[in-house]
Parts: structure tokens; C-alpha cells; sequence
């Protein structure tokens, strides 16, 4: 009886295949920025610091979310 489309609010649920995004919760290395890889039911995301894949519900990856638009350039300068 659950459907995406009946999400009752006002997040912005889409979720774009090579979107970085932080998250709230963090990689177990320390890392909080994620690459998108994969969208279904599921996301895949890459840990931006370490490399390892993640899989979250697509629900649980947007509430953890805090920043959908992060610039890539940002994220190329070494740190
Ligand atoms: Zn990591």
C-alpha cells in the first residue's frame, strides 16, 4: 500500500545519478560527501573519502541529506 507518490511532503525527493551530496549521517571512515551511483527503491551512493558504496531508501538518503548542490569544483581541490 506504499507508494513514492504519496509522500506527504515537501522535500524534494528526486535523487540524480551523479549528485554529490552530503549527508547528516556519516561514513563510517568520517566522510559526510557522497557521489549518487545508483537510483531505484534504493540509492547507491560512493563515499567521496574512502571510495566504499552505501545503499540507503531512497526516503532515508533524502531526510539525511543537507546539501544537494554542492559544487563538483569544490570538491576537486585536494584537501
Ligand atoms: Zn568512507
Amino acid at each position: 500500500m506504499r507508494s513514492f507518490m504519496t509522500y506527504n511532503t515537501h522535500m524534494d525527493m528526486s535523487v540524480s545519478i551523479g549528485e554529490l551530496a552530503r549527508l547528516k549521517k556519516k561514513h563510517a571512515c568520517g566522510g559526510d560527501i557522497f557521489r549518487v551511483t545508483y537510483v531505484g527503491a534504493d540509492i547507491k551512493a560512493r563515499c567521496e573519502k574512502c571510495g566504499a558504496i552505501v545503499m540507503l531508501e531512497r526516503a532515508a538518503f533524502v531526510r539525511s541529506r543537507t546539501n544537494t548542490k554542492i559544487a563538483d569544483a569544490a570538491q576537486r581541490g585536494e584537501t
